[in-house]
Formats: structure tokens, C-alpha cells, sequence
């Protein structure tokens, strides 16, 4: 029969990705319902994610720079936390960028539904709204339904286990704490719960911080880490939690694995998993891997030519960039447009302090296919700016191709590193070489002057560090 309501094109989830494909398709005059389950529009990133976290890092940083200032003569004693003032900030940066895709969508006659959604057919979603069951007809549908956090099977049910959303609401300042996966999420809630107060112990069962991350960028916040947490145990995995009343008795594994130890909270951030399961993409003739990845063409289109799938759902990395520059390519392929995806790197950053940051081919990964590099590297203790922030532990580098010269990749790590790879993304994007880094004029003193001497010293335009 008839739907209840049609609309030329239908995005599933209002994530960076949903959001971003809505917006750009509505402006490219086409007819969008964006269904998302939650009544807050951002997905993931904007209110459990990217943003909150962000907030909470910043007050971290404040922490301990204020703390650190001590060393060259300045001393604001201890600090006072109003956990619920700091909280209460926090949610409302995150209500604030909410509230402003609400005006955003109603801007450009989005119609919001808000509901979990299903596919019934290859052009039909069933959507659960809070005033019963609609069913939505479609041209285009687009799916960006994302991830969610991965569980540990076995685990006891208690609150004192969290995921990153447990974490960012902030019930309390634990006076021990564990965080499980030394990857990005988990160390930038362990960077906020430090500066906090809390006595953080991380556990990692690879054999590095970040898995994948050359070992040369981990290095510098490994040092810090392990002068500032409790315990970092690398090669070891946590096999078991007995929940007490006075804590969360955790048991490890591994060749160097600690007795079992006392927590007041847990952290479970080992990665995440795809949607692609729970939107019964089957109904719609929908391929979906054993993962839950949602396998895309370079234009995001599914298996089935009408349907597209964008962000986390549809493969890695997941990040908020890829997601809604996906987003713009589907909606925009949709509109009739010939384009495709063709970035030619995708940055990381892990907020951690220092922070770190890379894009393009790594060593790790060079070393893995056999790719012949040449490498550019300047240490930030020969940086005045870097000097003068107290904070010159930083390093950056470029990885060029020896013949052409051309830029293949860039890591750093430092303060803002972050803010800096954007640099060497748009002159990867330019197919710039060495020399056209080196020949351009960089402000003094900066932090970006660091990818300007690295380039000299690889052009042999400068040869020693002064
Ligand atoms: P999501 O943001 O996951 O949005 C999907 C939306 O779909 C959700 O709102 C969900 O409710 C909705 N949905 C799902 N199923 C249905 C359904 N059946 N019906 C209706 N709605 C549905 N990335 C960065 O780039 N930078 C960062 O700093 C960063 N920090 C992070 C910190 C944390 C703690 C976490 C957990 C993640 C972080 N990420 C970060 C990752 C980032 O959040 C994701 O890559 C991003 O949100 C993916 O966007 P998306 O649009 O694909 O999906």
C-alpha cells in the first residue's frame, strides 16, 4: 500500500554524516526526511563524542598548565572542581551546537522524524516515532546510522563499568581508575580524568599506545604518561571483573600481567562496531559485512544502486571528517552530480597532551608494503616557540618520496599538533614537494615553523638546527 509520507530522499541517522548529506542535498533542492532516534540532532559526535570530549579536554589542559606553571614561577595553588558546574558547561557546549542543527535543518525545510528506523523494502523505512509507527517511501535513501561502542562479553552489568558516553557524564572524579584500550578514546578520557585527580592505570593488549601510530610519535606522550599515571601495562588484557561493594576487582592477562588489582570505575574503550545489523538492511536487498560494515563504491553507493551509505557504517577510519565530507559526495551524486570520493589522506588526531597527529602514508604502513621513503624530521627542543610554551617534548615529520620529492605523509606530536596537520594535508592534496613547503614563508616563532624547518632540513637549506 501507500506510505504515510514520501520524500525524494531519506537519510538514516543525524550524525556528521546524516546531518551534513541532509543539509547539502536540501540545498541542491531536493525533498529530505532526516530519521534519527534520539530527539538531539549530531549523532555520536556532537553530543557523546567528538564535542563533549573536547570541552572536558579543554578544561583539562587548563589543569595542567596551571599546574606545570609552577616550574617557571607561577603558582595558582590548588585547584576547586564544581563537578556538576564543569558538567553542566559541558552539556551545554553540547546543547548549543545541537540546538543549532535544529535551526540549521528547519533553515532548509529538513523535516526531522525522530524514531529508529528500519528497512521494509528496497524503498521503504518503517520508523518507531513516539506517537506510533510511520512508514517513509524513498527515491534515495542514505544511510548514516554510525557505531556504537564495543562490549566485553562477560563483564558484570554495574555502572562502575563505563563505555566513553559513561565517562563523558561525568558522575564523579574516582579516586582510581582503569582505562581498558590505550587507543584514542581511551586515552583522552584518561588525560581528563587525571587532570582531574583520579590515579589512572591504562591496559593495552597490543604492544604500543594507539595501535598503528609510528612508534617514534607515541614516544613523547608515552613519557608522559608514564611519569604521570599509575600504571600503563602494554601486551596485557583484562580477562575478568568481580563487582564488590567497595570496587571492581579486575583481573589481568598476559606475560607481564599485574595481580589483580582494585578500581573504583573501568573504562571499557577497546574500539567500535558498525550499525550495519540493526537497520534490517536485508529487507532492502542491502549487503552488510560480518562486521556490520556497509560495503560502498567510490561514489558511497551501496549494492543496491538507490541506496547509499556514509561514516562509521560504511568502513574505516571512523572519524567525523570522513563521515560528512561522505556525506556532501552522496548528496551530491544523488543530485546528479559527477563526483566521487578522491581524498588523498584522511588526518588522525589523538587529543591526548602533547597531542598527536598524521595523515597520509606512514612508516608503519610503508614498512608493511614495502614503500621506499625518505624522511624529514625536526625535534621541537630546537623550536623557540616551542621553548618559550615550556612544552618542546614535540617532533615533527614528513615522509617524501625520494625521486620526486613529493609529500607522501606527516606525523606530529606536540602541543596542537592537531591544528597543525592541516597544513600538510593541503600540501599532500597540492602534490606539493619538500621544496614548496620550504620556500614558503612560515610566521616566526610558531609551532608551524616546525614543518617549515623540517622541509629545510630535507632540502638541505638549512643543516643544522639553530
Ligand atoms: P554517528 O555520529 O554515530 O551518528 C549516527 C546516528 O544515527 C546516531 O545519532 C544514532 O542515534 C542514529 N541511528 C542509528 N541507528 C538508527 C536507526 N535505526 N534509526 C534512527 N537513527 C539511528 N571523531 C573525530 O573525528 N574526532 C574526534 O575528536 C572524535 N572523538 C570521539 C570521541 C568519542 C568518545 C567517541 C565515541 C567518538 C569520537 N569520534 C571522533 C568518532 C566520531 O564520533 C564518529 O566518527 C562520528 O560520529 C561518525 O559519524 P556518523 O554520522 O557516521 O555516525
Amino acid at each position: 500500500g501507500q506510505a504515510d509520507v514520501h520524500a525524494e530522499v531519506v537519510v538514516l541517522g543525524a550524525g556528521p554524516g546524516g546531518y551534513t548529506a541532509a543539509f547539502r542535498a536540501a540545498d541542491l533542492a531536493k525533498e529530505v526526511i532526516l530519521i534519527e532516534r534520539y530527539p538531539a540532532l549530531g549523532g555520536v559526535c556532537l553530543n557523546v563524542g567528538c564535542i563533549p570530549s573536547k570541552a572536558l579536554l579543554h578544561a583539562a589542559k587548563l589543569l595542567t598548565d596551571a599546574d606545570e606553571a609552577r616550574q617557571y614561577g607561577i603558582d595558582f595553588g590548588k585547584p576547586k572542581i564544581d563537578l556538576d558546574k564543569l558538567r553542566a558547561w559541558k552539556d551545554s557546549v553540547v546543547g548549543k551546537l545541537t540546538k543549532g542543527l535544529t535551526g540549521l535543518a528547519k533553515q532548509r525545510k529538513v523535516t526531522v522524524m525522530q524514531g529508529a528506523g528500519k528497512f521494509i523494502g528496497p524503498h521503504l523505512i518503517e520508523v518507531a516515532t513516539p506517537d506510533g509507527r510511520q512508514t517513509v517511501s524513498f527515491e534515495h535513501c542514505v544511510i548514516a546510522a554510525g557505531s556504537s561502542a564495543a562490549r566485553i562479553p562477560g563483564f558484570p552489568d554495574d555502572e562502575r563499568i563505563m563505555d566513553s558516553t559513561g565517562a563523558l557524564a561525568l558522575a564523579e572524579i574516582p579516586k582510581r581508575m582503569l582505562i581498558l584500550g590505550g587507543g584514542i578514546i581511551g586515552l583522552e578520557m584518561a588525560t581528563v580524568y587525571h587532570a582531574l585527580g583520579t590515579q589512572v592505570s591504562v591496559v593495552e593488549r597490543a604492544g604500543q599506545l594507539i595501535p598503528g601510530v609510528d612508534a617514534d610519535l607515541i614516544k613523547p606522550l608515552f613519557k608522559r604518561l608514564q611519569a604521570d599515571y599509575e600504571a600503563i601495562w602494554l601486551n596485557t588484557s583484562a580477562s575478568r571483573i568481580e563487582a564488590g561493594k567497595k570496587g571492581l576487582k579486575v583481573f589481568f592477562e598476559g606475560e607481564k600481567a599485574p595481580e589483580p588489582q582494585w578500581y573504583d570505575r573501568v573504562l571499557v574503550a577497546v574500539g567500535r562496531y558498525p550499525n550495519g545489523k540493526l537497520i534490517e538492511a536485508e529487507s532492502a536487498g542491502i549487503e552488510v559485512s560480518a562486521r556490520g560494515f556497509i560495503p560502498v563504491d567510490a561514489q558511497m553507493r551501496t549494492n543496491v544502486e538507490h541506496i547509499f551509505a556514509i561514516g562509521d557504517i560504511a568502513g574505516e577510519p571512523m572519524l567525523a571528517h570522513k563521515a560528512s565530507h561522505e556525506g556532501k559526495i552522496a548528496a551530491e551524486v544523488i543530485a546528479g552530480h559527477k563526483v566521487v570520493f578522491d581524498a588523498q589522506a584522511i588526518p588522525s588526531v589523538a587529543y591526548t597532551d602533547p597531542e598527536i597527529a598524521w595523515m597520509g602514508l606512514t612508516e608503519t604502513e610503508a614498512k608493511k608494503q614495502g614503500i621506499t621513503y625518505e624522511k624529514a624530521v625536526f625535534p621541537w627542543a630546537a623550536s623557540g616557540r616551542a621553548i618559550a610554551m615550556a612544552r618542546d617534548e614535540g617532533m615533527t615529520k614528513f615522509l617524501f618520496d625520494k625521486t620526486s620529492r613529493r609529500i607522501l605523509g606527516a606525523g606530529m606530536v606536540g602541543s596542537h599538533a592537531g591544528e597543525l596537520i592541516s597544513e600538510a594535508v593541503l600540501a599532500l592534496e597540492m602534490g606539493a614537494d619538500m621544496q614548496d613547503i620550504a620556500l614558503s614563508i612560515h610566521p616566526h616563532p610558531t609551532l608551524s615553523e616546525t614543518l617549515l624547518f623540517a622541509a629545510e632540513l630535507a632540502e638541505g637549506t638549512i643543516t643544522d638546527l639553530y
